[in-house]
């Protein structure tokens, strides 16, 4: 526990594993007062209740935001809009209204038609998580020194951006703050197209007829197991982040396809010095990211790091996002 609470009711729509870790977070920062959670099936609903994630689990998302000076949807991205239709009436005055969504555009035009004046509308995405799913999947150490990126709309209320912003950094995270449009450019090249590529990888070793199936899982070396770790991440969430931020994914897609004819034609050609000067690139790039501090120089090879106790995933290769 540290200091005064932040808000005085939390309200989570979703409570899997990022509503569930944020629960966690928030009760162990002593960040709220009380917590009020809800989810569409009563099997998740009664799971919250038996881990104790909430002091109250309700029924419906309407009934969650009741009296709520914070409500967080931790829902798929393509469910946000139909949520924020139901609740719109029933959020508090000068309530915050946020989202965890891994893609902004779209949240914040689906969301914001149904805000309320005098409702202060912050969209958020904490940039951590892992290839698990559901209230068990949640810890509260999730969000320790990984980004959390605000996208406030135009003339936000800046006391209101700052509360969510200090609620973030109490449950662990750094803050950052940028335009929704830029955030989907960003994520687009660093979380989605590797999740769409690891998708594809394990897809197409999977079809390789001359290759069983066992062999794929006895001879992979550790950059395709990670690939099988990131491709194991939710299809639902991902279903909606890639339909959500079709453009952004497509222009990043073709610049990658461009990039990859250029190697391949390399390889075809015996041109070993093209493919030298793109990996001795590359190498400068990952050296970059570990000397800021965003990864481990350590390899890990799809094993948990002994020296992250806290951490079911080496960060390296959760998925996150
Ligand atoms: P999750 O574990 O699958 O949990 C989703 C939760 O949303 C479940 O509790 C589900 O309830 C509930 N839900 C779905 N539709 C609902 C509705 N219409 N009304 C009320 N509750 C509903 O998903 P997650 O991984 O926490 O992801 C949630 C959000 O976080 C997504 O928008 C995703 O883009 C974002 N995000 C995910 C990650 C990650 O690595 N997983 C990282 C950063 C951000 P039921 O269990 O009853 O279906």
């Amino acid at each position: 526990m540290s200091g005064q609470p932040l808000f005085n009711r939390l309200a989570l729509i979703g409570v899997g594993l990022i509503g569930s870790s944020i629960a966690r977070a928030a009760r162990a920062q002593g960040a709220v007062r009380s917590i009020t959670a809800t989810a569409r099936s009563a099997a998740t609903r009664r799971r919250v209740a038996e881990l104790g994630l909430a002091d109250q689990v309700v029924e419906t998302s309407a009934a969650a935001v009741e009296g709520a000076d914070l409500v967080i949807l931790c829902v798929p991205v393509g469910t946000c809009g139909a949520v924020a239709a139901e609740i719109g009436p029933h959020l508090a005055p000068n309530a915050t209204i946020s989202d965890v969504g891994s893609v902004k555009g779209a949240v914040l035009r689906d969301m914001l038609p149904h805000i309320p004046a005098g409702v202060h509308f912050v969209p958020a995405h904490p940039v951590a998580g892992t290839e698990n799913s559901g209230p068990d999947a949640g810890f509260a150490e999730l969000f320790v020194n990984r980004w959390c990126i605000l996208t406030p709309p135009p003339g936000a209320n800046a006391d209101a951006v700052e509360r969510l912003a200090a609620f973030w950094r109490l449950i662990g995270a750094n803050v950052e703050t940028m335009t929704a449009e830029h955030h989907d450019l960003v994520l687009g090249i660093t979380s989605h197209l590797p999740h769409l590529i690891a998708y594809t990888i394990v897809g197409t070793a999977d079809e390789l007829s001359q290759v069983t199936r066992s062999e794929v899982l006895q001879f992979s070396a550790g950059g395709f197991r990670d690939f099988t770790r990131i491709a194991a991440s939710d299809p639902t969430m991902w279903r909606d982040v890639f339909l959500a931020n079709k453009d952004a994914v497509l222009e990043m897609l073709g610049r990658f396809s461009e990039d990859l004819s250029t190697l391949t034609r390399a390889i075809r050609r015996g041109d070993g010095e093209t493919l030298i000067n793109q990996f001795t690139r590359t190498r400068a790039i990952r050296r970059g990211i570990v000397e800021i501090g965003q990864d481990s120089p350590v390899p890990d090879f799809g094993r948990p790091h002994p020296e992250l106790p806290h951490d079911p995933l080496p960060r390296p290769y959760a998925a996150d996002d």
